[in-house]
């Protein structure tokens, strides 16, 4: 692999300018343009020569400069066509390493594109970023098809995905993200190295599945979660009423139904999960 032609290529302002790739906020874009900050994105995963990596969104290409420059093959789905010329032309500046598809990341087969192990990074539009985690997370087949994910989001979600029960960001996000996964906060990017800035702060989550807990469901958990956390700041006796079984896991599992969502630990949801699908 040669990265002659990726080093000759124009900065990403000139790829902008020429292409007229003016930020949609609709799309949720923001760009990067600092090298080094996409080097440090992409190497966050771990060496990707000769890996196969997904990305969401590669906009005008910086971050997908990045992956291919650290040896990747990049297979992305991008929902706006004006930045698919550009595309092509660091495409053709690869040597033919990237493949773009042009369409919503919501709707592609990301596992039939990019294929078993691929890694998934992604600096992630903010409007579809949850909802493309959640699925991700929720591939019934575990391990998953992809290797690892590393994803920016806003400071705030990225925290609610790492928490710790007992503080205010933990929630269903932390559950569903750490019940068969570790998920840690790579670093955080400042407001002001994007194009143009986002209101608020931003951080790269690094997340690679781990075992699965035997006997558990992963919609049973979501679904306990979604009720546990709906109201967390009812005791559990109220807010778990509307989930069948739940309350008799609770006094099977000896956990007080006097207690709050946010004290119990991802062990013990997995546990209320497995008791009532028993
Ligand atoms: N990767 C580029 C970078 O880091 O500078 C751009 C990141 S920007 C935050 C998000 C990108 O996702 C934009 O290029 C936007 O057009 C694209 N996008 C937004 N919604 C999308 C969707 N549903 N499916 C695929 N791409 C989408």
């Amino acid at each position: 692999m040669s990265n002659e032609g990726l080093s000759a290529l124009p900065p990403l302002r000139e790829v902008i300018a020429k292409h007229g790739l003016s930020a949609s906020k609709a799309l949720g874009q923001n760009f990067l343009f600092d090298g080094q900050l996409l080097d440090r994105i992409a190497r966050v995963p771990g060496s990707l020569a000769g890996e196969t990596v997904f990305e969401v969104g590669p906009g005008p290409g910086g971050l997908t400069r990045a992956l291919l420059g650290a040896g990747a093959n990049v297979v992305a789905v991008e929902r706006d066509r004006r930045c698919l010329p550009a595309l092509d032309e660091l495409n053709a500046a690869s040597g033919g390493r990237l493949r773009v598809i042009s369409g919503d990341a919501l709707e592609v087969d990301a596992a039939a594109e990019a294929g078993a192990g691929a890694h998934i990074v992604a600096n992630l539009p903010y409007n579809v970023g949850t909802a493309l985690l959640v699925g991700w997370l929720g591939s019934e087949v575990w391990p998953p098809w992809w290797r690892s994910l590393t994803l920016m989001f806003q400071k705030e979600v990225a925290e609610r995905i790492v928490a710790a029960p007992g503080s205010s960001a933990y929630g269903r996000l932390a559950v569903l993200a750490q019940w068969r996964s570790t998920a840690r906060l790579a670093f955080t990017v400042h407001r002001s190295a994007f194009v143009p800035p986002p209101k608020v702060m931003s951080a790269v989550v690094h997340i690679v599945p781990a075992a699965q807990p035997e006997g558990v469901r992963f919609a049973d958990l979501e679904r306990i979660t979604a009720a546990a956390f709906g109201q967390r700041r009812k005791m559990l006796r109220q807010s778990l009423k509307g989930v069948a079984g739940a309350l008799d896991a609770l006094e099977t599992l000896g956990i007080d139904p006097q207690r709050r969502a946010e004290t119990l630990s991802v062990t013990d949801f997995v546990a209320i999960a497995r008791t009532i699908r028993a």
